[in-house]
């Protein structure tokens, strides 16, 4: 049974199609890449295995687990307890410190302060962001910017990360350098990564890469089957 899977989703916007008949299976622990030009389907295709859309038509299954019929409800719960999320930029909230950015997904589900402010604490020299845990996020770098928001999508302890450009606001060497991050902590924790980035250097830090064109996956990489 394959972890995490996509099976020939249809969405359109309107009378855009984002996606037709796309495919695609995740195992367990790979960080795979999902590549391809801008416009392609990839973040309509993240946002569908995510729960987060609901396609057209096709399945998506995670963990032997329907997720396109669940109810929101349902959905909501699954985003909450075994997916986090990092995009380009704006899941932070920019008046809050960098620590209380990292514990809002615990107090949202009810971890009490005190529990909640320890475990976000020990995200910062894992982060290599020692020392900044009462910065607000205005007055953090780029970089370190994406390294919380690294922080606050996997302190719940999700089995998937869904990192959708997550250094596409950066310049390349801090790019580099959130990647170093992203994969060493999800390596750490066992998480599973589908990573959404038209960045060849970026997808050179997953195991596996696929392209979307045109709303649909071609064939990735192929390992060989025995
Ligand atoms: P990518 O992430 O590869 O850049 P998207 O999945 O965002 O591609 O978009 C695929 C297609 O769907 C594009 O033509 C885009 O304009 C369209 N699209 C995506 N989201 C929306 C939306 N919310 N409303 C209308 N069209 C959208
Ligand atoms: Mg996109």
């Amino acid at each position: 049974m394959t972890f995490l899977k996509a099976d020939r989703l249809t969405k359109a916007f309107g009378s855009t199609p984002a996606l037709r008949g796309a495919s695609l299976d995740v195992e367990r622990g790979e960080i795979l890449a999902v590549m391809g030009p801008s416009g392609s389907g990839k973040s309509t295709l993240l946002h569908c295995l995510a729960g987060i859309f609901t396609p057209d038509s096709g399945e998506v299954w995670f963990d032997g687990r329907r997720v396109d019929t669940m109810g929101d409800r349902e959905r909501t719960a699954l985003r909450r307890t075994a997916f986090g999320f990092v995009f380009q930029f704006g899941q932070l909230v920019p008046e809050l410190t960098a620590v209380d950015n990292i514990a809002l997904p615990l107090l949202l589900d009810g971890v009490r302060r005190r529990t909640a402010y320890g475990k976000a604490g020990e995200w910062f020299a894992r982060l290599g962001l020692d020392g900044l845990e009462t910065r607000r996020m205005g007055e953090l770098s780029g970089g370190q910017a994406q390294r919380v928001a690294v922080g606050r999508a996997l302190v719940t302890g999700p089995s998937v990360l869904f990192a959708d450009e997550p250094t596409g606001a950066l310049d390349s060497l801090t790019g580099e350098n959130v990647m170093d991050l992203l994969v060493d902590t999800v390596r750490a924790v066992d998480a599973t990564v589908v990573l959404v980035t038209h960045d060849a250097r970026v997808a050179a830090h997953a195991d596996r890469r696929v392209t979307v064109r045109d709303g649909e996956v071609l064939a990735g990489v192929k390992r060989v089957e025995v």
